[in-house]
């Protein structure tokens, strides 16, 4: 897991992409384009509960829609996985909107998309879906924050619980805090139900891709097990949807060029990691590089112009120090794995 060759590898992947993006405009890379990551969604006036909104602090509905109105002046294409190959085709600036997990939340988005007539994607992992259970971590932040456990803890503690198959984190997670820690508890702490992703499906402006099973890491476990994850999905969205999935979004952005091979092995065409950086055309239509194209989040922790314009700059130090960060979050989380695996390996 904490291979320093495959770390540093991903590093030069990342930075040369980067690069690469914002290099001078030659006739065999005239396109680049973007992909920005979101999670959780609210109200621009709903309080943050205590113990809610864990992951990137979510983007206000007003924020998303400044996002919308950033691009549509800037005469961006919005585009899908299932479109993007006429998108880049046709459009020297392209750019899709990509909601991770398949929060309840993000149902908000929908008239906001309807609105400016512009697509987005719901990743969706449909184990809580099906189940209607919060996600595992949202339980750990919760619990965890309300008996005064310090944010750096808990973010570690569930960096670490990341490691285990979720069946096990499950087990753990209704152990420590009792057998009702992952009911839903309001109307926004919950996965979208199964009529509300058939519904989203439905709209000419949502896509869904698959986002693994139950948000198992594909990486660390056996091909077999990461197989399962990626076609139980694939099953269960068709099932719900009508529709299989064509893209996948790798669970916690982790993935190997195993991973690549298996999402390839399993029919998927594209594949989106959260490496923080733009994609060029036509050298992201590689196979390969399709199956590992980078995104960039947005939330309304940090204001959203001051986000989106850093975006719009060439290569900047800013750019570089979220590259690097990336780069170190995923260094930390594989040494945190690699400690696990031993600690098991002991029989301890
Ligand atoms: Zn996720």
């Amino acid at each position: 897991m904490a291979d320093p060759g495959w770390m540093i590898e991903r590093l030069d992947t990342a930075l040369t992409r980067e690069a690469r993006a914002d290099a001078p405009q030659h006739s065999d890379e005239s396109h680049r384009f973007l992909i920005l990551l979101f999670h959780r969604m609210r109200a621009a006036d709903a309080p943050v509960a205590p113990g809610s909104y864990y992951c990137d602090g979510g983007i206000t509905t007003s924020d998303f829609a400044r996002v919308v109105e950033f691009f549509k002046a800037r005469r961006y294409e919005f585009f899908t996985p299932r479109g993007l190959k006429s998108a880049l085709s046709r459009h020297h600036r392209c750019v899709m909107l990509t909601f991770d997990d398949g929060y309840a939340d993000n149902l908000q988005a929908l008239p906001i998309l309807e609105a400016h007539q512009v697509p987005a994607v719901f990743f969706i992992s449909p184990g809580p879906v099906v189940a209607n259970e919060i996600f595992w971590w949202d339980a750990v932040f919760r619990e965890e924050s309300c008996r005064g456990t310090a944010v750096k803890k808990i973010h570690s503690d569930i960096a670490r619980l990341a490691a285990l198959d979720v069946p096990c984190i499950r087990d753990i997670v209704l152990r420590r805090y009792g057998v009702r820690a992952l009911e839903p508890t309001t109307e926004f702490d919950r996965p979208l139900s199964v009529a509300e992703l058939r519904d989203c499906a439905a709209s000419p402006w949502i896509e869904i891709g698959n986002h693994s099973y139950d948000h198992s890491l594909l990486v660390g476990k056996s091909l077999e097990s990461a197989r399962r994850q990626l076609l139980l999905a694939q099953s269960t969205l068709e099932e719900i949807t009508g529709l299989r999935p064509i893209s996948v979004s790798y669970p916690y952005g982790i993935f190997t060029d195993e991973t690549i091979e298996l999402a390839k092995s399993c029919g998927f065409e594209i594949g989106l990691t959260s490496d923080k950086c733009w994609n060029s055309f036509p050298s992201a239509l590689s196979a390969h590089n399709l199956l590992s194209l980078g995104r960039w989040p947005l939330s309304s922790r940090r204001e959203i112009h001051r986000q989106l314009h850093v975006l719009e700059r060439p290569f900047t130090a800013s750019r570089m120090y979220y590259v690097c960060r990336t780069m170190l979050h995923s260094v930390r989380r594989s040494a945190h794995h690699w400690r696990l695996a031993a600690f098991f390996q002991r029989g301890a």
